[in-house]
């Protein structure tokens, strides 16, 4: 459904992504994990537009987007934090898409109030960002990346800033929406155990370059290089 094909990117001198390939099926949950700098973020932001790769071809539901803008993209994408408009309440974050899309006033309204049933937070729609929890606002913003109704959910690290025992309910949450709804998704992470609990498939990277793509089971038992195995913690 999705295919990265041999996508390299360099900033200048500094190739940061070489020659990196992934195939994702329609619904599957993929993981990009690895360590600070090995280049998962800018992956991600080649798949959103926001970057364009030096040479490969990315290719969404058949149609190759790698030199379309995000805004012709059918993509939503979660980000590590504050990512909110803060000056907008909870209905309006959600609302923005949709109206820069052009939808019919009541048509918004149906699907915003859809999205946050969705995340739990239907009573909440007059809020505004400060008034939430980080937990609160991270499920805002999963709500304003769904309600256009993308083909592909990127999610980077979002679940970074919030504390333990949030983190673990809310990847549950994303997980449990994610399957409802049947949305491919890719999820970037430096936290293996976030990684192996909510993955249908881990690419392990480093360097620029994929170590091992496989099954949590798979990463974690049968870790393909010394880098995998130390970098899950079950090389000591
Ligand atoms: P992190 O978790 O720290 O964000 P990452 O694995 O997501 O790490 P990237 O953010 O993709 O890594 O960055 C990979 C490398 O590319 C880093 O060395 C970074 O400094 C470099 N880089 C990223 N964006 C740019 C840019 N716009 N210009 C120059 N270098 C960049």
């Amino acid at each position: 459904f999705l295919r990265i094909d041999a996508v390299s990117k360099s900033f200048g001198a500094n190739t940061v992504v070489q020659k990196f390939d992934l195939s994702i099926r329609k619904g599957e949950f993929v993981s990009l994990l690895g360590p600070s700098g090995c280049g998962k973020t800018t992956v991600l932001r080649m798949v959103a537009g926001f970057e364009t790769p030096s040479s490969g071809a990315i290719v969404i539901d058949g149609q190759d987007v790698t030199n379309l803008p995000p805004n012709r993209r059918r993509i939503g994408m979660v980000f590590q934090a504050y990512a909110l408009f803060p000056n907008m309440s909870v209905f309006d974050n959600v609302a923005f898409g949709l109206k820069i899309a052009g939808m019919a006033k009541a048509e918004i309204g149906a699907r915003v109030t859809e999205m946050l049933k969705l995340i739990g937070l239907g009573h909440l729609a007059d809020r505004y960002p400060y008034q939430m929890s980080g937990g609160q606002q991270q499920r805002v913003a999963l709500a304003r990346a769904l309600a256009p109704k993308p083909q592909v959910l990127l999610l980077d690290e979002p679940l970074s800033a919030l504390d333990a025992k949030i983190r673990t309910s809310l990847r549950e949450e994303i997980r449990q929406i994610q399957q409802q709804l049947g949305i491919t998704t890719i999820f970037v992470t430096h936290d293996q155990e976030e990684a192996l609990s909510i993955s249908d498939r881990i690419v392990v990277m480093n360097g620029g370059r994929a170590e091992q793509v496989g099954t949590p089971f798979e990463i974690y038992n049968r870790p393909a290089t010394r880098f995998v195995a130390s970098f899950i913690g079950t090389l000591s």
